[in-house]
């Protein structure tokens, strides 16, 4: 019998999807087992013998804990702008979906903003109590330990501070049914010894030390961001690093090769930090940005009067750099005569100022980055040869993005906490999906797409949620895939607006036919009577479009003489 107090769990049901194709099961974004109870009972039965049952216990309750804590993040998603009590229900309705047991709720009093909850739950059918009674016979102490972190991980994830469950009466002492009531810590009398029960990485105490990090991170943040994309551990990754460490304490000129995106920049300015110049300039040039006439006063300075508009002398960028590091990106595109110009700066140690008379020496490390291969451009004229030997020193390739998946993670989650950061938004991390995906796409714009999309995903998911894959990619395509019907079999899912207009159409009973003439009529009147127009926008030809107008026609000829 459904519980009248608690709504209807269609929503729920729907976000269940068997993708048998790729062997995977999905609950929204979190990957999902089916799992034998009889494998559970039996990992169960030997934690017991070897570790004894208090050490199992705990275990078990940490286990409950991080996937109660996950189903909360769905909660205030699934259920956004209902009934609190409703959105609450999304724990206890997970479970009995997820087959641990049966809720009934017997009292619900909560109030997030100020931070109050007391809940009363009854349990049946408890899977834990028919494995462990099965196994060890009646007992004198409640064994539903999975269960009750279950309760736990879920109201502290969506209460947002610890709140913990005991188990009042279990079915395995001899209840009629298992019954747990929850508080936050702070109101049990034995709350710090509840709490013990929870390793201390739980989110208990993460909880509490959260506002602190929070502050620690944000004036952390400039400093390590600026090797921020720095992050890998991959081999290709680990390589093009050791070789910018090396030349870190050298004063070589270090050329920069690979893809649009893959972080040259912050690859030059590591290797500035990492130098004995850290505290002197770092000037950044792109050769393609300016034009042929500007990059050459842009980068050797002029004098006043050089050339018409220069109104006062000034300085250039390797002056400006003086001592420190100068990264000129995008080489290849500098034109033929600054080529020239730069060369002899790189002979000379010395430049000259457009229109000036004397050389100034300077200090500088030059750190290029190209795209192109210059080679190549040497061969087609467009680039110097000699130019190409001065720069072409110490030349370290950065590998594109998809070189390196494994790094792909662990890069995205160290953007995510860099976007949470400057958009001052809670994002609980990425789903397995999310994350799946990520694994899977090709990277084609690399670090900076990645960047993009992390940012993307911060601002479009919901405060305190998960970032999901379709908030990665809005328009990525899911199919094949089965959900759980009402009568609880199997059925084909759909994604994408489709879907969701036919859940509404069917929500109000909205008949085929009826939809059909409205969605046709709506195009004709958006496209003014321009038929043709309004067959494309549905995605017919304009004979067919005719054809289901004339039988909208014809029908509702019909009704109107009946
Ligand atoms: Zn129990």
């Amino acid at each position: 019998m459904p519980d009248p107090s608690m709504p209807g769990d269609q929503d729920l049901r729907r976000l269940v999807q068997f993708s048998s194709s790729d062997g995977r099961i999905w609950l929204a974004g979190q990957r999902m087992l089916l799992v034998h109870a009889a494998a559970l009972k039996s990992l169960r039965r030997e934690l017991i013998h070897t570790l004894g049952p208090s050490a199992t216990r705990r275990l078990l309750l940490r286990a409950g804990f991080a996937a109660g804590e996950q189903d909360a993040a769905l909660a205030r998603q699934i259920r956004a702008g209902r009934p609190l009590h409703e959105m609450f229900a999304v724990g206890p309705q997970l479970h009995m979906l997820e087959g641990a047991v049966q809720v009934t709720p017997e009292l619900m009093e909560l109030d997030p903003a100020a931070g109050t909850f007391h809940g009363i739950f009854r349990w049946d059918h408890s899977w834990e109590v028919e494995t462990h009674v099965r196994d060890f016979g009646p007992q004198t102490e409640p064994v539903c330990w999975m269960l009750l972190g279950y309760a736990s991980g879920y109201t502290t994830g969506f209460m947002g501070r610890p709140v913990l469950y005991k188990e009042v009466a279990c079915a395995a002492c001899g209840a009629a049914s298992c019954r747990i009531e929850g508080r936050p810590v702070a109101d049990w009398p034995d709350g710090e010894q509840l709490a013990r029960d929870y390793d201390p990485d739980s989110m208990l105490l993460k909880l509490e030390s959260l506002a602190s990090q929070v502050e620690s991170l944000r004036s952390s943040l400039q400093a390590a961001d600026d090797l921020g994309p720095l992050v890998g551990q991959s081999r290709p990754f680990a390589q093009a690093l050791e070789l910018l460490r090396k030349a870190a304490g050298t004063n070589v000129t270090v050329l920069l090769t690979g893809e649009t995106g893959v972080g040259k920049e912050r690859f030059a300015r590591g290797l500035h930090a990492m130098s004995a110049r850290k505290d002197k300039p770092f000037i950044a040039v792109n050769c393609a940005a300016l034009p042929g006439d500007l990059i050459e006063s842009e980068l050797f300075g002029a004098e006043k009067g050089a050339y018409t508009g220069s109104a006062a002398s000034r300085p250039g960028r390797f002056e400006r750099a003086d001592g420190g590091t100068l990264f000129l990106d995008e080489l290849g595109e500098l034109p033929l005569s600054a080529q020239a110009k730069l060369l002899r700066v790189l002979q000379d140690g010395a430049v000259e100022r457009l229109g000036a008379t004397q050389a100034r020496k300077v200090n500088v490390r030059i750190v290029a980055a190209t795209n192109v291969d210059l080679a190549a451009a040497v061969k087609s004229g467009r680039f110097r040869q000699d130019l190409m030997y001065r720069i072409d020193v110490y030349p370290i390739h950065i590998p594109a993005l998809r070189e390196r998946p494994d790094d792909v993670e662990l890069l995205a989650r160290h953007l995510l906490q860099r976007f949470t950061t400057l958009h001052e938004k809670a994002v609980a991390g990425f789903t397995d999906r999310a994350l799946d995906a990520l694994r899977h796409h090709d990277w084609p714009g690399n670090v900076r797409e990645l960047e993009n999309l992390v940012e993307r995903g911060v601002i479009l998911a919901g405060t305190g949620e998960m970032v999901d894959e379709g908030d990665l990619f809005p328009s990525s395509p899911r199919r094949g895939e089965l959900t759980v019907n009402q009568a609880g079999q199997l059925e084909q899912c759909l994604h994408g607006p489709a879907a969701t207009l036919a859940q509404n159409a069917l929500g109000q009973g909205v008949r085929l036919d009826d939809l059909e003439s409205a969605l046709i009529q709506a195009a004709v009147t958006a496209s003014e009577g321009n038929l043709s127009a309004a067959a494309r926008t549905l995605g017919l030809t304009r004979p067919q479009l005719s054809y289901r107008l004339d039988r909208i026609k014809a029908k509702e000829a019909g009704s109107a003489l009946s």
